[in-house]
């Protein structure tokens, strides 16, 4: 909703007795593997806040995991998709396409990193997306092997499962996983010593090379900024290095920009920054105001190896969706998301930092534009605080600020707010997120 006053407004504890019921029927109805951050159940959400269905009014940093990235219900949005869902809500593009997909397929040609004759292919979901991106890399090379990197993650089907890095929660019992598909050291500044980026993916290519064998090597997949890793930033040169030995090697490089992607970062699309070209780039989270909608963008010849008839999907690109898309991609560029990412990226590290001078558990502030972390730790030594971490984030939740955790070892309160949010609501959702740290120090 549009119109929702933007304000930290709590009427009743947190849970409220209605979401208390609501999680009650939850625990009886929803199968317990799907898990909640919040037992706070929505209502309506806007600009920058959730309000849920006991009249509280949250803080939203959290934007559904880098989803809402122009905000919830984004008036633009909203219009669009009325007006596709009641012109066809579905005929399958691949029985009776539109021309949505294909505005949808010309956008992200034009958008996304390079300026090489593209193609485009649509599907739901970030890993569905990246599974594509696979089989169009080893239809195009004839190789099998595909490369991923510690903290990596990339989704919960069974081959992104396989290049997930993380066991718990996303992989534990649930093998066997996808064969040929192999792990090398990422480049991870705040913890490997400050090896530099080209020092980094030398290492990477060393054991690359040693232990697949560069002709054996479909694909290498990153994410430009590690995102439910722990918003790892690599070393600057550590991509262009990567993207150079695949090149030299006839290894696709695939960007899996699935959280970074759609002006998150304070660029377009992350591998901007540092200009890096990828072969193919895989698209979902933000790109389509909150509607479930996924790319996979790249070099023609590449995407076109796969033979007609060899992509797909039932609801692959469905109309509302790409209404959305396009609705989004509108937003951005109409609203200046770009530049704004940015400047809550300076707020949130400008505050962030400030705060780190005197607390020694905040090992590290980092992030680029809407995409900000901070590294709890035990140490000087670094060593984790997942502990300080799951409380920090759980006493935020009480006071209305959503916010969420992520990381290798748990230990990582990460923002993501919606473009839409104010400066003084986001200053508002920080400050609680301060006195919340300094609570919590004996
Ligand atoms: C969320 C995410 C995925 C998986 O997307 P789903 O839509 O949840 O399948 C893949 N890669 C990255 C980098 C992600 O953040």
């Amino acid at each position: 909703m549009t119109d929702l006053p933007q304000e930290l407004r709590l009427v009743t504890a947190i849970p409220g007795p209605k979401s208390q019921a609501l999680a009650a029927r939850k625990a009886a109805a929803v199968a317990d593997g799907v898990g909640t951050t919040l037992s706070v159940y929505a209502a309506a959400a806007g600009g920058g806040v959730v309000v849920d269905v006991d009249g509280n009014s949250l803080i939203d940093l959290g934007s559904g995991i880098a989803v809402t990235t122009v905000g919830n219900s984004a008036p633009r949005v909203v219009d669009a998709v009325t007006a596709q869902v009641a012109a066809f809500t579905h005929t399958c593009f691949m029985v009776t396409p539109y021309d949505g997909y294909v505005e949808v397929a010309e956008a992200l040609n034009r958008l996304t990193p390079g300026d090489h004759e593209k193609r485009t292919a649509l599907f739901n979901s970030g890993a569905e997306a990246v599974e594509n991106a696979v089989k169009i890399a080893r239809a195009h090379t004839k190789r099998q092997a595909v490369v991923a990197f510690d903290h990596a993650y990339h989704g919960r089907t069974n081959l992104t499962m396989a290049l997930t890095a993380k066991s718990m929660p996303y992989k534990s019992g649930f093998g066997p996983f996808a064969p040929e598909t192999y792990r090398v050291p990422a480049s991870y500044p705040y913890r490997d010593g400050g090896v530099s980026g080209p020092e980094a993916a030398r290492t990477a290519i060393d054991l690359i090379e040693k232990q697949v064998g560069a002709g054996n090597l479909a694909a290498v997949i990153i994410e430009p900024i590690q995102g439910e890793g722990g918003f790892v930033e690599p070393a600057p040169g550590f991509l262009p290095a990567l993207v150079a030995w695949c090149r030299e090697n006839g290894v696709v490089f695939i960007a899996d920009e699935v959280q970074t992607g759609f002006a998150r970062t304070g660029d377009l699309f992350a591998c901007d920054h540092e200009g890096i070209v990828p072969d193919l780039i895989v698209t979902a989270k933000g790109i389509a105001g909150g509607l479930p909608l996924s790319a996979v963008t790249g070099t023609a010849e590449i995407m076109n190896a796969a033979h007609v008839g060899g992509l797909g999907g039932t609801y692959g690109g469905n109309p509302l969706a790409c209404a959305a898309a396009l609705a989004a991609i509108e937003t951005i560029e109409a609203d200046g998301l770009v530049a704004r990412a940015r400047e809550i990226g300076e707020l949130a590290l400008g505050r962030l930092r400030k705060a780190q001078e005197s607390d020694p558990r905040i090992g590290d502030v980092r992030g680029r534009g809407g995409m900000v972390a901070v590294e709890l730790v035990k140490d000087a030594a670094g060593t984790p605080d997942p502990e300080l971490t799951k409380q920090v984030a759980a006493a935020a939740h009480l006071r209305g600020v959503i916010v969420l955790t992520c990381g290798t070892y748990g230990n990582v309160l990460r923002l993501l707010p919606p473009l839409s949010i104010s400066d003084e609501l986001l200053t508002t959702g920080l400050e609680v997120l301060e006195s919340v740290l300094a609570e919590t120090r004996a």
